[in-house]
């Protein structure tokens, strides 16, 4: 569960919707089976339907990048000097992008994250 977060900038905000449109997307086209429970995003940002592994990955994924220590400094999560993902994280994170980038730019929308982030 994420935490409820008062203040997020536009920046954050931006972030999350897109981190969850692609976490959405790839749990839509790989767990298209698999029972799902909504993910509470945070402050106005609403809920998300997700199974199990997606929902954490995507808590994951908000917590971290709530808790960047970085923000405004830094261009992009590429070029960070910390990389707070875990390897098993970023490793997962990087295959959602991948899977779900490639749709998104198919389907003419702006792969911004996928620059942004990886
Ligand atoms: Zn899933």
């Amino acid at each position: 569960m994420i935490t409820t977060m008062e203040t997020m900038t536009k920046r954050q905000k931006k972030d999350i919707r897109l981190l969850t449109g692609f976490v959405r997307l790839y749990c839509a086209g790989h767990h298209g089976e698999t029972s799902r429970v909504d993910v509470r995003l945070p402050a106005d940002l609403g809920t998300v339907p997700l199974c199990g592994e997606c929902g954490q990955l995507l808590s994951y994924a908000v917590s971290k990048r709530l808790s960047c220590p970085l923000e405004g400094e830094k261009p992009s999560c590429k070029r960070c000097r910390i990389h707070c993902y875990g390897d098993r994280e970023r490793q997962k994170i990087r295959q959602v992008m991948a899977w779900a980038g490639k749709r998104m730019i198919m389907s003419g929308r702006l792969a911004y994250l996928w620059h942004y982030l990886f």
